[in-house]
């Protein structure tokens, strides 16, 4: 009675009262190509879309989902105070046609050279997904043999081929085969360290396991030259914390981190952890039913997650602590110059318009390599167990932040930003508290479980 009351003053003195709000689509007027799409807000007081009752969770909240016919869609939302209209426009679907795209064979084999760093040396000719064999620096000869879709076929050895695309790399004259002159082997409290002495760049492909393989292609009277490391036999240890490969200059270094030496009652004591919170400046990421940014609330809970590993005796490391924009091979850069052992990017879920976000909630956490995958079962295990998150899995997935081999890199998906119910969390100081005790305790149980059972 009291809210209808103030709300009749402030229409009556002409205050602009909104009583719904409408974050998503962000404008009246928009063109979506899909067959359906949402209108994600929140309202006081009840209202319709089209005359239909639009369900709102107890703080407000809400997600609509509507069919959208080819041409204008028109929305009138109303709550008998206040009208908006809505004007979504789906446009007629274009046909593409074009030719397969055909493998085409060379009659004679070609040289080319990598003309950029961190070149992704993929085992299909598709720019997508988790085919990444490597990454290549500037200056590396492949013999090709081959194209299709845009991408040369390199030729590893006999058997093994591989895919680089074009725009990758520049046609060379010269021979792509190196001479290996011998190697050094290093032993130090942190690492393991292998120097390949060579006198050019080679494709290299590493492999995780309990014993670690690298080879190197295009090495004179070998094909390939491989090398086996028993890691765990060496380690006495089954969990991979890492490793590196790189040139430097003709020099293949093969860095992999030693396990720690955990103290059972402060597992996370001295361990360097490198917390990035997703977005920041100019880049927003999603938006809540109630209008927040991704940024800030992964902003929030990193500083809370920063506190609690501190606590714990972590050592951390933040890839931003302000509304500042960073890019992502920045991120990654920085966490691996601090020598990070862990590396957790935090952010708040979306979806696109064909997808119905009511449907959708919880948490997930994403992983590239094998190696991190425990810790992406650790973490939501804690999300699901402490906090009453649904279980929206781990999942493998090429993003960047987590195409890093140095440390283990998981990307934690915290909540649905879109979804009503999961919006009223996410905004509460107290649930990010939580949640950032519920990463820090998954943290500290993958270091407490690895190689006890
Ligand atoms: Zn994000």
């Amino acid at each position: 009675m009291k809210r209808v009351f103030l709300v009749l003053i402030a229409f009556i003195l002409g205050i602009h009262c909104n009583a719904f709000e409408v974050v998503y689509p962000k404008a009246k007027n928009v063109t979506i190509n899909s067959g359906t799409t949402f209108f994600i807000g929140n309202s006081e007081r009840d209202f319709k879309i089209n005359g239909q009752p639009v369900p709102r969770n107890k703080k407000g909240a809400f997600a609509y989902v509507v069919p959208l016919n080819i041409g204008e869609n028109v929305f009138t939302f109303d709550d008998s105070i206040q009208k908006e209209i809505y004007k979504i426009t789906r446009p007629t679907p274009k046909i593409y046609s074009g030719t397969a795209a055909k493998q085409i064979d060379f009659t004679e084999y070609k040289v080319v050279m990598t003309n950029a760093e961190n070149v992704p040396l993929r085992s299909t000719p598709i720019d997508a997904g988790i085919n990444r064999l490597s990454h290549l620096p500037v200056g590396v000869n492949l013999t090709v043999n081959g194209e299709q879709n845009g991408f040369y076929r390199v030729v590893l050895d006999n058997l093994e081929t591989a895919w680089i695309s074009k725009n990758n790399v520049i046609t060379v004259k010269e021979n792509a085969e190196a001479n290996l002159k011998g190697y050094d082997f290093i032993d130090t409290d942190k690492f393991y360290t292998f120097v390949f002495h060579l006198d050019k760049k080679v494709p290299f492909v590493i492999a995780e396991g309990s014993t670690m393989e690298l080879k190197l292609y295009n090495v004179k009277d070998y094909s390939p030259y491989t090398f086996d490391f028993p890691y765990s036999e060496t380690s006495g240890s089954k969990t991979l914390y890492g490793y590196s490969g790189e040139f430097i200059g003709n020099d293949f270094i093969w860095k992999i981190r030693k396990p720690h030496v955990i103290d059972k009652k402060y597992p996370l004591k001295g361990i360097k952890i490198a917390v990035d919170a997703g977005h920041g400046g100019y880049e927003c990421g999603a938006v809540s039913c109630f209008g927040e940014k991704e940024k800030d609330i992964n902003l929030l809970i990193a500083k809370d997650l920063h506190n609690e590993l501190k606590k714990r005796g972590a050592d951390v490391y933040m890839t931003r602590t302000h509304d500042t924009y960073h890019g992502l091979k920045e991120r990654v850069d920085k966490a691996n110059e601090q020598d990070a052992v862990i590396l957790i990017s935090i952010h708040g879920n979306a979806l696109p318009d064909n997808l119905d976000p009511n449907k959708n909630r919880g948490t997930s956490v994403f992983y590239y390599y094998n190696m991190s995958k425990p810790l992406a079962n650790a973490i939501l295990n804690k999300m699901t167990s402490q906090l009453g998150m649904n279980n929206d899995k781990v999942r493998q997935a090429s993003l960047a932040l987590v195409r890093n081999t140095n440390a283990l890199s998981v990307l934690i998906e915290v909540g649905y930003l879109i979804n009503p119910d999961d919006s009223v969390l996410l905004r509460e100081s107290e649930f990010q508290k939580a949640a950032a005790k519920a990463i820090a305790d998954g943290i500290e149980s993958f270091f407490t479980k690895q190689d006890s059972e």
